[in-house]
Formats: C-alpha cells, structure tokens, sequence
C-alpha cells in the first residue's frame, strides 16, 4: 500500500503510534487521521487533522480510509429512542450516571420531545417543545433540529441541571458519529472556514469553503430526517475513488449534516455550456466532457452502483476543464425516487419510468440524453414537448433529432443509448471506446 501515490488534499489513517517525532516529523496515534499536502519518495508531508500540526511522515506509516457500509443501524441520532414511556426511559436510564441521556417522543403531547437526563440518581424529564419549525425547552434557546439541540447540551449546561456527557444509544443502534470517527471520514468543524453560497441543492444550501488550506464545497442537510437518510447513501461516495467523479472529502456533524466535497470551481455542465456557449467551447472540449463522464460512469458500473439521476445538471466542472460525476448514491434519497410522478421524466428510461427498473442500462439511456444536452449547449431536452408527450411518442417510437452541428456520429452514439430495449444499449466501457475514436479521429484531420 506504500507504493500508492495520494494526491494533496487526500485523508489517510495512520497504521502505527508515533509519539516520539525527530524534528521535522508529525507525531500521531494509530488510528489518526492527517491531510497529505505534499508528496516525496517514500513519505508525505501531512497535516493533522485534530492538532492542526503540520510534519513529515512515511508512506509506510499511512493507508487510505475504509468504506463506511451502508447500515440502516448506523444512526446520527442513536440516543433518539423513539415513542417510549417516561417508566421505559427510566429504565432505560439504569444505572444511574450523572450527565447519560436519550430522548423519546411525547406520549402526551404528540409533536413534542421529552429529553431525559439521568443527575443524582434521578432521572429529569425536560419537555422539548416543538413549535414554528423550532426546538425549544426553555423557550428561549431555540434549535433547527434534535442533532443541533444535543449538540448543545453537550457543550453547555444552559436550564438544564447538567450537561450532557454519555447518550444511552437505543438497543441495536449504533453511533454514526463514531462509527465515521472510526474510518476516517469525520472531519473537524474546527478546521472548516465557510464562505459564500453558491448553489441551491433541493435539501440545502451548498457553500463555498475551505477545509485545511484545500478549497472545498460544503452542502448543508439540516432537516435531521433527511440528514438521516443521506447519511446512509453516504455511504457509497466512501466506496469510490475516479478521477471523474466528484470527490467526498468527509462529514461535519453539525447543523445537522455537512458534506464536504472538493470544489468544482467551474460549476455545473449545463450553466457552463449555457454562458459560454458556441463561441467559446470547441466540439473537441464537448467530447472530452463526454468522454468523462462516460468514463466515471464505467467505474461506477464496475462497483455495481446505479446512479438513477445522471443528467448534465449533476455534471461539475472543476478549475482544470475536468468534467466530473456527482450526486451519485444520493439519487436514491430523493423521494422522486418514491413517488414516480416527480420522476426527471425526459432523463429517465422508460423501463424504469414505467416498471422502476433501474439499472447502469437505464444509467445509459440518461447518458445518451447527457450527450444530447452537451451538444446542444445545455438546451432543456425535447424543448417545447410536455412530460405526458414525451412518454406517449417515446413509446411510438420518436426520437430527439440531433442538436445543430452535432456530429453524426455522435448523433448516432445518442440513438444507441435510446434502444427501446435496455439489453440493446452500449455499455458505458463501449461508449468510452467510441469516444476516444472520435476524438482521435477530431485531432487526425
Ligand atoms: P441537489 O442535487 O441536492 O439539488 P447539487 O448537488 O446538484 O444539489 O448542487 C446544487 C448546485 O450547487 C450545483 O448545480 C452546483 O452549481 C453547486 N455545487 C454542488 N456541488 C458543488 C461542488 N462540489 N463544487 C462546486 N459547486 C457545487
Ligand atoms: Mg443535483
């Protein structure tokens, strides 16, 4: 493993303890984890992501984060224990340690929350007042959601008669925080400057930052039920690593959830196509966007992971013109996912329209429709047709024709992703071969 070259910015977890550094080195725990911000032979210079500390390290003395396993009884909130009795909690609660808590939903007053801390050999029951979209239990500090409110607690006493110290985690779950803290991909708030917005996502605000001297972007869930559930899917960005695909750098729980990703400086495909347009992008910078794409796309067909939302929107751009897949793993949080009516109808393959059946086949059909959107400079899809007239003459057969300019042979790449049957569609290893012709054939003449 010592062999393998991390580029700066990458997080990596030390094998072994070393407490007693010459000058120059880093001194860390096994099980630390450290930002590699430059690169010799046979060691790194990293910097530490708790202390901050800045030294030189062996390669030897380094591998790169585990995956986090998707698991439904990995929790943000495993001290949430759900609709419980005051009795239940109590018990819950034994034996008696100043500080340890849970919280359990009110019988009482439907809505509410009761905290529960156990001080004194007692356990107090503080009620959480939900009102106006806020937490609240002494009316006057107010909370976004349960996370926000424990996380307080936890550093200030406030009305409460302690602070809180151990949370009682629900039988059977299991402390996401730690379980992350563990593998390396919990990241420290400390380290995390935030600057401006610079996109919208559907469950929050993404912000510009900087994480340890790398530029980063930071989406921000602050619904915890959401921030559960992206939590889970989470997990697959921790099983990848491709150059064309958007990198996840770790998780911040805070504020409900942030993600921190590395920044794509050029943002999304369509925005970029849309403001430069015809004059300033070359049918050679369009292919090797494509080519991309198609290639991140392989990778994560070869992990067996379906992406169900590729579309030129999840496409960013990074400082260096290097087109990257994101939002992959996610897609299936989306709760159009669920309800079939807020489908991205004109990306989407009409076998999982109709029948839910996703897969990399049904990943290509959006493809072929990502390519369709790139060579018309980020043009909506079946301009002027309404989602229901798309499904019906989809079905009869119709077809985009090809945007102006697009070269037939790519035009021909686009029908190929749309054969009616997913079995008759390219595979994106297929697609990539194809491009890469092009693309010679382009530089030839
Ligand atoms: P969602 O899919 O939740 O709606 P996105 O992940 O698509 O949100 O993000 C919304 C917008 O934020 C993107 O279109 C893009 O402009 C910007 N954005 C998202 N992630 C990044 C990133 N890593 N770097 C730069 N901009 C980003
Ligand atoms: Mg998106």
């Amino acid at each position: 493993m010592s062999g393998k070259h991390w580029p700066p910015g990458t997080q990596c977890v030390t094998k072994h303890d070393h407490t007693k550094p010459k000058p120059q080195e880093l001194a860390f725990h096994k099980g630390d984890v450290v930002t590699i911000i430059a690169t010799g032979k046979g060691w790194y210079r990293a910097r530490h992501n708790e202390t901050g500390q800045e030294g030189l390290m062996a390669a030897s003395a380094l591998r790169q984060r585990g995956p986090i396993r998707a698991d439904p009884k990995l929790s943000l909130m495993p001290w949430f224990h759900g609709k419980i009795s005051g009795v239940e909690a109590v018990q819950e609660l034994q034996p008696p340690e100043d500080g340890l808590f849970l919280v359990r939903e009110s019988v009482r007053h439907p809505g509410d929350y009761v905290l529960c801390v156990s001080f004194g050999r007692e356990v107090i029951h503080y009620r959480v007042v939900h009102e106006e979209n806020t937490l609240s239990i002494d009316s006057h500090q107010h909370f976004s959601n349960l996370i926000d409110m424990i996380e307080y607690y936890m550093k200030e006493q406030g009305a409460i008669c302690t602070k809180l110290v151990k949370p009682k985690p629900k039988s059977g779950m299991k402390s996401a925080e730690e379980e992350l803290a563990k593998a390396g991909w919990l990241l420290n708030l400390q380290h995390l400057t935030l600057g401006d917005r610079i996109g919208q996502g559907e469950f929050g605000d993404v912000l510009q930052g900087e994480y340890m001297g790398q530029k980063v972007a930071v989406k921000n869930i602050k619904c915890d039920v959401t921030a559960q559930a992206f939590l889970t899917e989470t997990a697959a960005m921790t099983k990848v690593r491709h150059k064309n695909l958007v990198c996840l750098l770790g998780v911040i729980l805070h504020n409900g959830l942030y993600i921190v990703m590395e920044f794509m400086s050029k943002g999304n495909l369509v925005n970029f196509l849309r403001t430069r347009g015809r004059a300033l992008v070359s049918v050679e910078q369009l292919l090797l966007f494509a080519l991309d794409v198609a290639q991140g796309m392989d990778y994560l067909e070869s992990k067996r992971l379906v992406h169900r939302d590729l579309a030129a929107r999840n496409i960013l751009i990074s400082e260096e013109n290097v087109a990257k897949v994101s939002d992959f793993g996610l897609a299936r949080v989306n709760p159009k996912g669920a309800d079939a009516t807020l489908l991205p109808v004109k990306w989407t393959a009409p076998e999982a329209l109709k029948h839910n059946k996703f897969s990399s086949k049904s990943d290509v059909w959006s493809y072929g429709i990502l390519l369709w959107e790139t060579f018309s400079f980020g043009r909506t899809p079946y301009p002027k047709l309404s989602l229901k007239e798309v499904t019906e003459l989809l079905e009869q057969g119709y077809r985009m024709e090809p945007p102006e300019g697009c070269p037939h042979t790519v035009y021909a790449l686009m029908k190929s992703c749309w054969a009616l049957e997913p079995g008759k569609r390219p595979s994106f290893k297929k697609l990539t071969e194809k491009l890469q012709k092009e693309l010679k054939h382009l530089k030839d003449v």
